[in-house]
């Protein structure tokens, strides 16, 4: 038996490469390697008869070799080994490629398992590149196989050959974190069993029983470190903001805020007036003028003696952040800096030098906000934007630069209430949930890819009444495996410039341009040095340039709903009735429904709702990336019942038991899951 905190090294097979390999997925401890859920399963049970293959399906056969494998080499880097299998019922002619040890592996004469996807003609079997294995010895054929996230250096055998030794090794001393009676009372499984058949599963319903338990727990022990954090958060006492004329600083704006804006401002004010540090959602769709609610809240803690900070995702939004924001509260006396990662250094070293000193107020940025060097001398607010983007322990770090600063963070995804509840289970929520008035729908529409003639045509004459236009192509390489040139945001460009709109002005943005370059791009784009901008998604979030009136988005398909949604939001900005364009060839019917969806409503409530039946929360936050501590089994989107259960029996367990005295093995549990981020999150 062996300890869970022990090093992976210590099982057999796994040395220092591996090892490494291991721990560029975060696999360091035995119970990390166990702890590795595989992502789906492939169902290699049911072993059919070559005869009973359906070209295009993956199955299973148990074939006997009948002649000798033949090795050809077609040319460089490219040998073929082929192998001709039978059973009682047919003939299967198998390749494969570049694994030319198999032909002194394959025996003549012997009977293997193929598993892989048939091909040929109903009279001609054949299979590419098959897994194979000899019959009698299968650990990937004749079963539920797990099918694990790999690593470069990590294949799904050494995986699954380590997680077995893994298991066995400690599976008897996997301490039952969930107390007895809830085990009971839910009807759940043992963590024992649940280990066991997550990663290799007797059948379905073992396999379901493991999930539910997992995900069950995993539930229950967030819902309990959240009401944690929620009452650490309740026995800070800061300092309340004192009540300050806002009059200035609404009559400095070029507008007035709209009902939903003020009520946002007012309740985030009153946060800041409570002596509590205020932790506040504000969830507004796109356009609907979060900015200023940010804003409005900057002004307040300044003019109470205190620094504020800004964080946005890229450095595209934190310029234009900047550049919005800079001048309009600079002439109300509040001083502001601009710091990301292309700040050059001796900027950088003045503007950490004022922040620490206490001479500017606002800082504006990305990351660079919260690396090592930067410190600030009275950090009062902490604001991230477009927070999706930033998990828990980068709002974390940046509050950490304070002594418990309020946080305000804004959100254009608009989050299904069942989502809401976990994922921000411990912030308070405004709303913003009016647009800016003036404002007309966009209309959106999705076309196949020979309209793209018509399109173009629309484009020209949108920008011949003076307006611009923005085309995202989904990637930067134009050795994306897609054939189309045109899908490239660099060949796009080319291509329009040189065959479409010659007379036009067309520029391009991606993700992989330095950050200066993409600023002087988009700052071009912002003041119509340009009309059409050729992008990437860098431009999903926030950026904002009224003028643009019609947004194009090539292979739409690729996106997902709250994606499409976002980059919608470019447009329809100011007064002028926009556009928004979705071209796609996909035959695919969920994927034609996504695009409908689109065409239908402009209500990203509605849409997140879809894209979550759709498609399920993966498409909101990257599994790993949601900075939620410990969620990797249960799936928020579709675990709502669970959740509820858990929910109810985390509940009344801290009824009972505030400190889980009573229940040591659970207390840790949260403590490991928790203790990192209560202790800056405070
Ligand atoms: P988002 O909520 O997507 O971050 P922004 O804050 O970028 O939205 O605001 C979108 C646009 O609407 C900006 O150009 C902003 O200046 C403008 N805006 C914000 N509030 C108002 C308002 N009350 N009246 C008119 N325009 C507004
Ligand atoms: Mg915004």
């Amino acid at each position: 038996m062996a300890e869970l905190s022990a090093n992976v090294r210590m099982i057999k097979g796994i040395g220092e490469q591996r090892a490494k390999a291991l721990g560029k997925l975060g696999i360091v401890t035995l119970r990390d390697l166990i702890g590795w859920f595989p992502r789906r399963y492939e169902d290699r049970r049911s072993v059919k008869r070559i005869m009973d293959l359906i070209p295009g399906e993956s199955a299973c056969v148990a074939a006997m070799i009948a002649s000798p494998p033949q090795l050809s080499h077609v040319r460089r880097g490219m040998d073929l080994v082929k192998v001709r299998a039978v059973d009682e019922s047919g003939v299967l002619d198998v390749t494969f490629f570049n694994q030319t040890w198999l032909k002194n592996q394959l025996q003549q004469g012997e009977t293997y398992l193929f598993y892989g996807k048939a091909e040929g003609s109903l009279l001609r079997k054949t299979m590419a590149s098959p897994v194979v294995e000899p019959e009698g010895r299968c650990e990937t054929t004749g079963r539920i196989v797990p099918i694990y996230p790999l690593a470069a250096g990590v294949s799904q055998l050494i995986l699954s050959r380590s997680i077995r030794q893994g298991l066995d090794a400690c599976v008897d001393i996997l301490p039952d974190t969930l107390p007895d009676q809830i085990r009971q009372e839910h009807h759940l499984c043992r963590i024992g069993y649940a280990y066991e058949n997550i990663h290799f599963p007797e059948d379905e319903k073992a396999l379901e029983l493991s999930r539910r338990r997992l995900a069950f727990e995993e539930l229950f022990f967030f819902t309990i470190g959240l009401a944690h954090l929620r009452r650490r958060r309740a026995v800070i006492h800061v300092p309340p903001c004192i009540a300050v004329d806002m009059a200035p600083f609404y009559a400095a704006l070029p507008f007035s805020l709209t009902a939903a804006q003020r009520r946002c401002v007012e309740e985030a004010l009153a946060d800041m007036c409570s002596g509590i540090p205020m932790n506040r959602l504000v969830q507004g769709d796109v356009g609907s003028g979060k900015t200023m609610v940010a804003a409005a809240c900057v002004y307040f803690v300044v003019k109470n003696g205190s620094q504020a900070a800004l964080m946005a995702p890229t450095e595209i939004l934190a310029q234009q952040h900047y550049a919005g924001l800079a001048p309009l509260l600079g002439k109300l006396g509040v001083r502001c800096a601009l710091l990301t990662g292309s700040t050059p250094a001796k900027e950088k070293h003045t503007v950490t030098t004022q922040l620490s000193g206490g001479e500017v107020d606002f800082a504006i940025g990305t990351h660079a906000l919260i690396a090592g060097e930067v410190e600030y001398a009275n950090l009062g607010l902490v604001i991230t934007d477009e927070q999706h983007r930033f998990g828990v322990m980068q709002r974390a770090a940046l509050s950490g630069k304070g002594a418990h600063p309020h946080t305000l963070v804004m959100s254009a995804t608009p989050i299904p209430r069942t989502l809401a509840l976990i994922l921000y289970g411990d912030l308070e929520v405004s709303v913003i949930d009016q647009l800016p008035p003036g404002r007309r729908s966009i209309a959106t529409y999705a076309v196949p890819g020979s309209y793209r003639p018509r399109v173009y045509a629309f484009l020209r004459k949108l920008v011949a009444e003076g307006r611009q236009v923005y085309i995202v192509c989904p990637m930067v390489e134009e050795n994306d495996e897609l054939p189309d040139e045109r899908k490239a945001v660099t060949a796009y460009a080319r291509m329009l410039r040189e065959e479409v709109f010659p007379d036009l002005r067309v520029v391009s943005v991606h993700g992989k341009m330095k950050p200066r370059e993409k600023e002087a791009v988009m700052t071009a784009f912002a003041a119509h040095d340009a009309d059409i901008l050729v992008a990437t998604t860098v431009i999903e979030v926030g950026v904002d340039v009224p003028n643009a009136a019609v947004i194009v988005v090539e292979n739409a398909e690729r996106f997902g709903l709250s994606q499409l949604h976002q980059l919608r939001g470019r447009v329809g900005r100011g007064t002028h009735q926009s556009y928004c364009i979705l071209i796609s060839d996909t035959q695919n019917d969920e994927t034609r429904q996504r695009l409908k969806v689109m065409t239908q409503t402009t209500d990203g409530f509605r849409i997140a709702e879809e894209d979550l039946r759709l498609r399920g929360p993966g498409d909101f936050f990257g599994a790993r990336q949601h900075g939620l501590p410990g969620l990797k089994i249960a799936d928020i989107g579709c675990d709502t019942q669970l959740l509820k259960e858990a929910q109810q029996a985390a509940e009344a367990l801290l009824a009972q038991d505030p400190e889980l005295r009573s229940c040591p093995a659970a207390a840790q549990r949260v403590g490991e899951l928790f203790t990192q981020a209560a202790d800056t999150l405070n």
